[in-house]
């Protein structure tokens, strides 16, 4: 198969330029937190990275069904020795397809006149989706209600059948690679010191040979309760870029059809695997929040109107680490426009939840760090750019952890299901639920002896300051427009403001009521799991205003960047390495 650049030279090396392109390294081959590790664990490793690159491969077909072919292309262009062809590579690489959004929402794609479907790879790309609803109501009204059922769940890839549309499971779909990595987690269940990490690869294991979510739950389930491991594996399923599935929330003869048969639309889940080497430190830090979390799910507004995971009376499931990174495959390395900091998982849509499972969160220690000189004088330099010069003191990035911390569990608190009916719109209530967590219980947190107050306030201006977005996002991008939201939502309440040239101040005493004030409107919205309010929600606060434009056009002066990749050399010296 034979593609055309979708870049020319000019842009491919602007963008692969480290000014543009910024590098996240994992651990590198001499790392000492591999070094220490036990020569079981070593070996594991090894295995599980192995793993990792299967399911990214996997991944890379449900992202597009051009990708794996323009891969290859690419790698023969290489050959021929062919600089666009290499410059591109680095790009697919590290966005981990040939469709990205940049730091900037412009959509990058790869491959010329390729377009970008709103049912990525899981849907035929020819489906429309007035013709994707018109067979879904025929095949209701014939009484096909299982076969539409398995079609908008999480975990099916849809096919034309005749006139129809019939799922395949992606265990399935996929069944010689999921075979492979189930092999390759028995034999590092054999060889990992750890007894309950190693049930739950074979649970894992067996999820990836039959095509049942109840298996994935028992794995689910187990994974949710480590907590000390010395090693870290996780495949992600989240669902954050299928726009297809949604859409038969918005047609009422269709969702009137749904309802009555009770079928309920999950998008498609994308897949990730992430490796890594448990950080005992990082780990102690974070397990310092857990104790309070009954206290914030106490302090939910709402909170008697629905069910919580974590609840004030019941023993707390969920466990947190804090991790070192060897490699993050799939979806949870793509780098477009940003990449995942930490993850609390599974979401509430997993049937895991339904069985007694808890979450279980996992920060990424090499994403988040800034480590270069490089990199600091980049952040004086936004701040003299753009924050009152008053507020300087109080800036500390290291205060965006705890700030994280905040947020993943924000995920766990408020009503855990029931959410689906807010349809696109419900990943962008979900994540401005929890960063508005985060900020409203830093009264409460303080108050209890978790925080001082100087560390509360430095987690706002740090929080206010690292909210400023460089470019109008997109609808898609869940957790960018849930920025715009609370900045149009704080200007509004006064709470912050940005004045003509660009300066941002912050009203610190008004910081906590206003995100109090809006995390009861979310929880508000989120019970009526109602597609009208929850859009009404959006577009009320989804507003670029002149002032963020400003903000904008300075953060884009100062920063080059585009985006980012990764690197991984201790992975890619285990990927080689013959067991
Ligand atoms: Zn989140």
């Amino acid at each position: 198969m034979s593609y055309n650049y979708g870049l020319t030279i000019e842009e491919l090396e602007r963008r692969t330029s480290t000014d543009c392109l910024l590098t996240k390294k994992m651990l590198d081959v001499d790392a000492p937190e591999f070094a220490s590790l036990i020569d079981g664990d070593k070996k594991a490793l090894s295995y599980l990275v192995k793993a990792a690159r299967i399911i990214e491969k996997i991944n890379m077909q449900l992202d597009s069904s051009h990708n794996l072919a323009f891969k290859k292309f690419l790698e023969e262009e290489i050959k021929k020795g062919k600089k666009e062809a290499e410059l591109t590579k680095i790009l697919f690489d590290a966005q981990k397809g040939i469709f990205a959004l940049d730091c900037e929402s412009n959509l990058v794609i790869l491959a010329k006149d390729l377009e970008l479907k709103k049912g990525r790879g899981f849907y035929p790309d020819d489906l429309s989706i007035e013709e994707f609803h018109k067979i879904l109501i025929k095949m209701l009204k014939e009484n096909k209600i299982e076969d539409v059922r398995k079609i908008l769940n999480q975990r099916s890839v849809i096919k034309r059948k005749n006139d129809e549309l019939i799922a395949v499971d992606y265990v399935d779909e996929f069944h010689e690679d999921f075979k492979k990595i189930a092999e390759l987690l028995l034999r590092a269940s054999c060889l990992s010191t750890n007894n309950n990490f190693n049930e739950y690869l074979r649970l894992q294991s067996q999820a990836f040979l039959v095509a049942d979510p109840m298996l994935d739950a028992y794995a689910d389930k187990k994974w949710a309760l480590l907590q000390d491991t010395p090693l870290e594996f996780t495949i992600t399923r989240e669902n954050y870029t299928d726009e297809m599935t949604e859409t038969v929330m918005e047609n009422p003869e269709l969702k009137a059809l749904l309802d009555e048969n009770k079928i309920e639309a999950v998008s498609k889940d994308y897949l990730g695997a992430r490796v890594g080497i448990v950080n005992k430190e990082g780990t102690d830090y974070i397990l310092k929040v857990k104790d309070f979390l009954p206290l914030m799910a106490q302090n939910m507004p709402y909170k008697d109107e629905y069910k919580q995971v974590i609840s004030s009376d019941s023993k707390i499931s969920q466990t947190m680490v804090d991790v070192d990174l060897v490699e993050v495959a799939g979806d949870v390395g793509a780098f477009r426009a940003g990449i995942t900091l930490a993850e609390n998982l599974p979401n509430n849509d997993k049937l895991s939840l339904t069985i007694g499972g808890g979450r279980r969160n996992v920060y990424h220690r090499q994403i988040r760090f800034a480590t270069s000189e490089d990199a600091k004088k980049k952040i004086q330099q936004r701040l003299d750019n753009i924050l009152d010069k008053s507020l300087h003191k109080y800036y500390d990035d290291k205060m965006d952890h705890p700030f994280t911390i905040g947020h993943e569990n924000g995920h766990s608190l408020g009503p855990s299901e029931g959410t689906e009916g807010l349809g696109k719109y419900k990943s962008i209530i979900e994540e401005n639920k929890a960063d508005m967590v985060s900020l409203s219980m830093l009264d409460i947190l303080k108050d209890a002896g978790l925080y001082s107050e100087e560390e509360k306030i430095k987690i706002i201006v740090t929080y206010a300051a690292d909210n400023m977005l460089k470019s109008k996002p997109t609808l898609s991008q869940a957790h960018r427009v849930r920025s715009v939201m609370q900045n149009y939502y704080f200007i509004k309440e006064g709470a912050i403001n940005i004045n003509s040239e660009g300066i941002l101040s912050v009203d610190i005493d008004k910081m906590i009521p206003t995100a109090q004030k809006m995390l009861a409107e979310i929880i508000k919205v989120q019970l009526s799991n109602n597609i009208e309010r929850g859009e009404k929600y959006v577009k009320d606060n989804f507003i670029w205003t002149d002032e963020m434009e400003i903000m904008s056009r300075k953060l884009k002066k100062i920063s080059k960047r585009l985006n980012g990749k990764t690197e991984q050399k201790l992975a890619d010296k285990l990927f080689e390495e013959q067991i």
